[in-house]
């Protein structure tokens, strides 16, 4: 969009800061997000962004052990996995704008070194690197003319040497629009030592106290607390960390569901605080929907196991929004969904009927590489002999097809050609104008794209008969063109293909009672209370084959 596009912004936009200290892991991004919630049913409209101060320029090219699910936009941006707890607990439509790693801002003022930006100046982290942050808030601002705040958090820990700039920037940046508008939100631990059977409230002071050294002082403390907080306690942190005693907040360890987070951070009103701080007057918010929500997944009727089989299993975060999609979508289906992590690696080992011959449904999720690829065939000829519902995603789709050439097509060596590039039958393969590309990212096909869906299908009813739909991708291989027809004839049917090429986007088996792989990531589009229409029939399936 061009500048002149864009129409001027209404009413100055208001910031909140949310900053972590004492230690790493403690929901900072469900606490955003779930501000996030509680501000939009007060009637905002709200946005939320992560800066992150590592040096990669985005996570995309990090391995799962060290960065958990890479989570796709729709622009195909490769971000942070608390970008999917945004998506997931707002309405906010969040793009490459919103996510800003430490490589990315230095890489800019590298580059507009080297082109002489800067006129000969000694280029310096104060103002030049401070600059561009601050910059790079103003362009989110200009671009959104409809938001009224802007929640970013800044991942990391406060006292880590590499987060200190971005903190420095933004310190700068309340200076610049006006203290009015801008909510400073730390959150802590508090830890409980068992031994005294206590809490204490000293890592929260000396971490607000880092704080102040920068120059930032929050303006309201979350403390992320095994049980609740009691007042004297509450006092201590107010007294210690120069706010109103209201203005520290508990965020207890949650029972049920991450669901509960907003739910949790309302009992202390913590969306009243901030607009207080921010001098906005909004109603309370009205909560039922989301309530009704949390109360299905906390109290279902039904349950069911179903085996997610990925080579990352041991793994808390490596498929996260997979298991929240599953989650959501078992709410609407009245059903606990018990998810049943399982190496494929194992599956290989001691063969399918031992692994996974008791669940209700077998998913197999997106992947990349060689490895376990043959335990996840044989998962999916398990469920597709059966009668188990399957469900594949991206590297599971492939998978699929690969079961299905081999055994159903009789095609003697299919495979793809990521993981044996001179295989017999190279039934997933890179695209032609791919071919020769060696940088990493070059070649992926990201993003949201348009695909057409096939009336008569499995997915054309569960999709309510639409028969064009927009998903996320991120991979690098299709279904080979060559082998489509010979799938077809032997019963694999294609059930979508993109709109841009007629490349293969859905493959079902009609004769079984729920056989859906998809080359796109539908896990990216799941929201409580609308859950993805392909989860959705997939664990309705689950439930309808344990209780057949
Ligand atoms: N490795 C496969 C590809 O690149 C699948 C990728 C994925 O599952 N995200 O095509």
């Amino acid at each position: 969009m061009s500048d002149t596009e864009i129409p001027p912004r209404k009413k100055p936009m208001k910031y909140i800061f949310v900053t972590g200290g004492v230690v790493s892991s403690l929901g900072k991004g469900l606490a955003a997000a779930s501000l996030g919630t509680l501000l939009e049913h007060r009637g905002l409209n709200v946005l939320l962004q992560k800066f992150d101060p590592y040096l990669n320029v985005d996570p995309g090219t990090m391995s799962p052990y060290q960065h958990g699910e890479v989570y796709v936009l729709n622009d195909g941006a490769e971000t942070d996995l608390d970008l999917g707890h945004y998506e997931r607990f707002t309405n906010c439509n969040l793009s490459q704008l919103n996510s800003l790693s430490s490589g990315q801002v230095f890489e800019r003022v590298i580059s507009k070194e080297r082109r002489g930006d800067y006129l000969g100046k000694t280029v310096q982290y104060i103002p030049h690197v401070t600059d561009e942050i601050k910059d790079h808030i103003n362009e989110v601002t200009h671009q959104n003319p409809e938001v009224d705040m802007l929640i970013t958090e800044i991942g990391g820990t406060v006292g880590d040497m590499e987060g200190t700039i971005f903190l420095e920037a933004l310190r700068q940046f309340a200076l610049d629009v006006g203290k009015e508008n801008v909510c400073f939100i730390h959150m802590t631990l508090l830890p409980m030592i068992k031994a005294a059977g206590e809490i204490k409230t000293k890592p929260t002071q000396q971490s607000v106290a880092k704080l102040r050294e920068i120059g930032i002082i929050p303006d309201i403390i979350v403390c992320r607390t095994e049980h609740d907080l009691d007042e004297a306690n509450r006092h201590k942190i107010a007294m210690f960390c120069n706010v109103r005693a209201s203005n520290v907040v508990a965020f207890r360890d949650v029972k049920h569901t991450i669901y509960d987070c907003p739910l949790d951070l309302r009992r202390d009103k913590l969306d009243r605080l901030v607009c207080e701080t921010l001098h906005l007057e909004t109603p309370s918010p009205e909560l039922e929907d989301w309530q009704s929500f949390v109360q299905k997944v906390a109290h279902p009727q039904h349950e069911v196991f179903i085996a997610v089989v990925g080579k990352y299993i041991e793994l808390q975060d490596a498929y996260k929004s997979v298991y929240e999609s599953l989650t959501i979508a078992g709410a609407s289906n009245d059903t606990r969904v018990n998810i049943v992590r399982i190496d494929s690696e194992e599956i290989q080992l001691k063969g399918a009927e031992e692994t996974i011959g008791l669940v209700h449904g077998i998913l197999i999720p997106g992947g990349f590489g060689e490895r376990g690829a043959e335990g996840k065939i044989l998962a999916a000829q398990y469920a597709r002999e059966n009668n188990i519902p399957f469900f594949g995603i991206c590297l599971g789709m492939q998978i699929a097809t690969i079961e299905f050439a081999r055994n159903v097509c009789n095609l003697e060596g299919a495979h793809s050609t990521e993981m044996e590039r001179e295989c017999a039958h190279p039934v997933i393969c890179l695209q032609e104008e791919q071919e020769g590309i060696s940088d990493m990212g070059a070649t992926m096909r990201l993003g949201a794209s348009e695909s057409i869906l096939c009336a008569g299908t499995k997915s054309y009813d569960l999709y309510g008969q639409n028969d064009r739909i927009t998903e996320r991708h991120r991979h690098r291989y299709e279904v080979n063109p060559d082998y489509t027809e010979q799938l077809q004839e032997a019963g694999l049917t294609i059930a979508a293909v993109s709109a841009e090429g007629g490349l293969v986007e859905i493959v079902e088996i009609t004769d079984h009672p729920f056989y859906v792989a998809a080359q796109f990531h539908p896990e990216f589009k799941s929201k409580p209370n609308r859950p993805h229409p392909l989860f959705d029939g997939f664990v309705s399936a689950s439930v309808s084959y344990r209780h057949r």
